[in-house]
């Protein structure tokens, strides 16, 4: 029993919004020690596989050694993660935005959300615009931020377009209630987001494309028909 309690234990700071998972190797207990200096003071949590908070761990967590591009493997995390100041700050927006997605989730999951046939082709619509992962240690340049803006302003002109479609209640209410939550193009003007980034992305662009990734998710994953 007790080998394999490591390796079915999370721990996760809810401040940050990073997942740790608990190795027994030497890449796993520097991360470790690393993860007590950097969050001990934190809202940290040990997860067990079937812990009901599991079900906060969305999208949006940095999950350490997980496969996806924009997280940290066990030896970058412990050491010189390129991305850790970006990636540790708060992300309000997408915080906002998890929220609501998480309220979405429900709804489906106890079948109260109602479904109308145009949701899935706004849905498709959608999708291709909604392709959000850059990891936190990309170096930008004015370049790289302005066409990374770009993606984001296009992104939020088509969810703004799908609520004037014949969506059924429960998505477009959705829709309406991540655009509140999500800036308009007067809230990310191109000079200041330049000024703020460098050579990490500016954190509230960041935050922003964290945020549409978690819309990506729900709408991938539960409405769209593919
Ligand atoms: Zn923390």
């Amino acid at each position: 029993m007790e080998e394999n309690v490591a390796e079915l234990v999370d721990v996760a700071c809810h401040t940050c919004r990073i997942v740790l998972p608990l190795l027994d190797s030497p890449d796993g207990r520097e991360a470790w020690w690393k993860f007590l200096d950097e969050h001990a003071y934190h809202q940290v949590e040990l997860l067990w596989e079937h812990s009901a908070s599991q079900e906060r761990i969305d999208i949006d967590y940095i999950e350490v050694g997980s496969d996806i591009r924009s997280d940290p493997s066990f030896a970058e995390y412990a050491g010189e993660w390129s991305g850790r100041s970006l990636a540790l700050r708060p992300r309000p927006i997408a915080r906002a935005v998890a929220e609501i997605v998480r309220r979405a989730f429900d709804a489906m999951d106890a079948h109260e959300w109602q479904a109308a046939p145009a949701d899935a082709a706004a849905a498709e619509r959608i999708m291709p615009y909604l392709d959000f992962a850059p990891p936190p240690g990309e170096l930008v340049d004015d370049a790289v931020v302005l066409a990374r803006l770009a993606a984001v302003e296009a992104a939020l002109e088509q969810l703004r377009r799908a609520t004037t479609e014949p969506l059924g209640d429960h998505f477009g209410t959705f829709l309406s209630d991540v655009l509140r939550a999500l800036p308009t193009a007067a809230d990310l003007p191109p000079d200041e987001l330049c000024a703020e980034s460098g050579p990490l992305a500016s954190p509230r662009l960041w935050d922003t494309e964290r945020a549409l990734r978690l819309i990506q998710h729900l709408v991938t994953s539960r409405i769209s028909l593919r």
